[in-house]
């Protein structure tokens, strides 16, 4: 297998590398952008596959031509994903689009990638947004989920999807976009000083004991 030389590009089971494209708000690459992209996958003859947690994944790269993505993704507003930075949060369309809609979803989430994008973390937290309670974005099931009701958003943590899926806990209600950048900013802080090996937020809850996660990070 392809050993990783190059931040960006991640080896594949087949030799080959792929890149991670975040998309700000889940949505809404711009013309230009789609243009960049549609001129990469022809002079680099790569895939480009949607993935389930709205990225992008470039596909049927080799070194070299990896290393050309990455220049074009540089020209976009578009991420290329390092393994160690927080992922976009997954959004659902919310306000005003969706009919059942209770707090608009992109503008939460493009704050969130303008002040946390390239936080360094440790470890894997997966955070989403959802615009009423149906949680369209699974933002139930994630590490960090902010859903819309009528006073602000419902925070639930330390859910996750695999084998045994887990609903996370409701841990109270933020009224501001700052108060969830501040949140996701301080338990990546937490895993980086103190999750050692590879964890979910879950289970750093549980050795911690609820209460003393909530203290922690202000809950
Ligand atoms: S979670 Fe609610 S607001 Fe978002 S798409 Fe689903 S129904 Fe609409």
């Amino acid at each position: 297998m392809s050993q990783v030389t190059v931040p960006g590009l991640v080896p594949q089971k087949d030799g080959s590398f792929a890149i991670y494209v975040e998309v700000p708000k889940g949505a809404c690459p711009t013309a230009k952008d789609f243009q960049s992209l549609a001129q990469m996958m022809n002079e680099l003859k790569c895939k480009v596959h949607i993935t389930t947690a709205q990225k992008l994944m470039i596909l049927d790269l080799d070194e070299e031509r990896g290393k050309k993505a990455l220049e074009y993704l540089a020209e976009t507003n578009l991420y290329a994903k390092t393994a160690l930075d927080l992922s976009q949060p997954r959004v659902c369309v919310g306000k005003p689009y969706c009919k059942l809609a209770l707090q608009e979803t992109f503008p939460l989430s493009e704050t969130m990638m303008e002040k946390l994008a390239r936080e360094p973390i440790a470890r894997k937290i997966k955070v989403g947004i959802a615009g009423c309670p149906a949680c369209c974005s699974w933002a139930n099931v994630l590490d960090i989920g902010f859903v819309g009701v009528k006073s602000g958003f419902q925070v639930f943590i330390g859910g996750h999807g695999g084998a045994r899926a887990k609903v996370g806990e409701k841990m109270g209600l933020i009224t501001s976009h700052d108060q969830a950048v501040e949140l996701v900013a301080k338990i990546a802080k937490l895993f980086r000083e103190n999750v050692k090996i590879k964890s979910r937020l879950d289970r750093v809850i549980k050795k911690m004991g609820v209460e003393e996660f909530k203290k922690t990070v202000g809950l």
